[in-house]
């Protein structure tokens, strides 16, 4: 099998246990990279992954998948201060917490978008991914 995934997309999405992502997008093995964190958030670790996706392994687009019930909602950048008291050491990383999940897909979007390094950044779509109803629903980047 090449190396090179068949759809010529990535995904971003979060880690939660809950979001079968090959089965939400109707994918199958070889048709996509796959970068998972929690949240979905667009790091620059992420913007390394999607570089080298584009640069170096020929995909073309970005889809980004968060969700609703996420536990990035119930924190707060707190949870660095916290870490910070109990360990003694704050760390370099944003928690990236949010409290709007539509929003939180169009700044990820915006973080595509404004790359530098990807040769198809404007190429991305964001969708918001129900745990209940298990149903994807596309979000606007205009709004
Ligand atoms: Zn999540």
């Amino acid at each position: 099998m090449d190396a090179r995934p068949v759809l010529k997309v990535a995904v971003v999405a979060c880690m939660d246990a809950r979001l079968d992502l090959h089965a939400a997008l109707g994918l199958e093995l070889g048709d996509c990279h796959t970068i998972r964190n929690a949240g979905g958030v667009v790091t620059d670790d992420v913007i390394r992954s999607l570089t080298i996706s584009q640069r170096a392994l020929g995909t073309r687009s970005v889809i980004l998948v968060h969700h609703t019930g996420c536990g990035l909602e119930s924190l707060t950048e707190d949870f660095r201060i916290e870490l910070e008291e109990e360990v003694g050491q704050r760390p370099a990383w944003a928690v990236e917490a949010f409290r709007d999940v539509d929003q939180d897909v169009r700044q990820s979007m915006q973080r595509v978008r404004t790359s530098p390094f990807l040769l198809h950044a404007d190429d991305v779509r964001g969708f918001v991914f129900d745990v209940t109803t298990g149903l994807l629903r596309e979000i606007d980047p205009a709004r």
